[in-house]
């Protein structure tokens, strides 16, 4: 049966990133046997356009159903006065939370060719492969009571709940652990049990799991405060970070900029399974619609097609495809090609096309 793959490029850079990403999927196709179809829908500022809302059922329904949903980028002055149900980030929030996707998985992988772009020296970041785990449907974003009170002597208060349950942690600790095994085999789970009682929880939820199912992989704990430090101090020592929704949306943005641009930054964002397997998966690049260039070819569709690559290694579970398409990024960058974003001093200025015929002739080469 063939794979079922809906990609919603959304508005500004997503379709000319997106049109290298099909580009990408063809050539697997053809060369890989990969057999996947794909089905177009629009999401964002595009849909509102067309149909009056960010993201229709219809396109809802296709995306649970599909077994990946590949997603440009929404967004962008025009559509920043349109009603607020309207703006385009809520089609993407309501696909999150419609396709249940609790685990942010948020890669930060620093290609050598490029080490000399990141804002660290170059010996702490050359070879930097970390995954950071982020839980996405709970916590101090959507805990109850949030809200701000009138005390009535002058003075307001604001409330935010972090809240976390059992099956909350152990369903995100899982995902940590299960993707640990395929990589480095190592878990940093990361909380403030210092002075958090959910954090408190969590430290026990995760260790009582690990000792249940994943003895076999190591197990160690970290406050968030001395994550970010680390992070910045000697982000090598990681293999995957687990954290909550708050720690991990800070976590994750110190992460991603170890590596450099935000052209280059992959995400995937993961559903429960159901009873057959299969779960609801989301991939997208970690930029946004970038109106500033949007239209002159110039954007980067590396970020993109890292995020197929990840659909590739935990939806369709083809590592050695994965290996292959990432093998070929790192091709292309070592060969000097560079897109602006990325631009150094010596090498070649591509655009987004010429940098995707460059990824597939560098595929074709690997492929033998
Ligand atoms: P942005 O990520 O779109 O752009 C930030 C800067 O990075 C810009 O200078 C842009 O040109 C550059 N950039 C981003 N991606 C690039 C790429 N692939 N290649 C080359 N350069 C790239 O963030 P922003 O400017 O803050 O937001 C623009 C719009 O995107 C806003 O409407 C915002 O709401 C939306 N947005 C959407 C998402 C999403 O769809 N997931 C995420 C962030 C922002």
């Amino acid at each position: 049966m063939s794979k079922k793959i809906l990609i919603v490029a959304g508005d500004g850079i997503g379709p000319e990133v997106m049109g290298e990403v099909e580009r990408v999927i063809a050539w697997y196709n053809d060369k890989r046997g990969f057999d996947a179809d794909i089905e177009n829908e629009l999401v964002g500022g595009c849909c509102y356009d067309a149909h009056g809302v960010a993201v229709t059922d219809e396109t809802v329904e296709k995306a649970k159903k599909a077994d990946a949903v590949l997603l440009g980028a929404v967004g962008g002055p025009k559509w920043d006065n349109v009603p607020y149900e309207g703006r385009p980030e809520a089609g993407l929030l309501r696909l999150r939370k419609d396709l249940e996707l609790f685990a942010n998985l948020r890669p930060a992988l620093c290609f050598s060719a490029l080490a000399d772009a990141s804002s660290l020296k170059r010996e702490i970041v050359e070879g930097l492969d970390i995954m950071i785990v982020r839980e996405l449907t709970g916590g101090v974003y959507f805990g109850e009571p949030k809200e701000i009170t009138d005390l009535g002597n002058g003075e307001r208060r604001g409330v935010d709940t972090q809240v976390y349950t059992t099956g909350e942690i152990r369903r995100i600790a899982e995902v940590a652990f299960d993707l640990a095994r395929k990589r480095d085999n190592r878990v940093m789970s990361v909380e403030k049990r210092n002075v958090m009682k959910s954090g408190v929880l969590w430290y026990e939820e995760v260790a009582k799991l690990h000792k249940e199912k994943f003895s076999d992989v190591t197990l160690e704990n970290m406050l968030a405060d001395n994550c970010a430090m680390q992070l910045v101090r000697n982000p090598k020592q990681f293999d995957v970070i687990v954290t909550d929704n708050l720690f991990g949306d800070v976590l994750s943005d110190i992460a991603s900029m170890l590596t450099g641009s935000l052209g280059m930054l992959p995400s995937a964002s993961l559903g429960a399974k159901d009873a057959n397997g299969k779960a609801c998966a989301m991939y997208e690049p970690v930029h946004g619609s970038a109106p500033d260039i949007a239209g002159t070819g110039a954007a980067n569709p590396i970020a993109s097609i890292l995020s197929f690559a990840m659909a590739l290694r935990y939806t369709f579970e083809l590592g050695a495809d994965a290996d292959l398409l990432e093998k070929a990024v790192d091709t292309v960058l070592a060969d000097g090609l560079r897109t602006g974003d990325i631009m150094q001093d010596g090498m070649k200025k591509v655009g987004t096309t010429e940098m995707g015929d460059a990824i597939l002739a560098a595929l074709d080469k690997l492929n033998g």
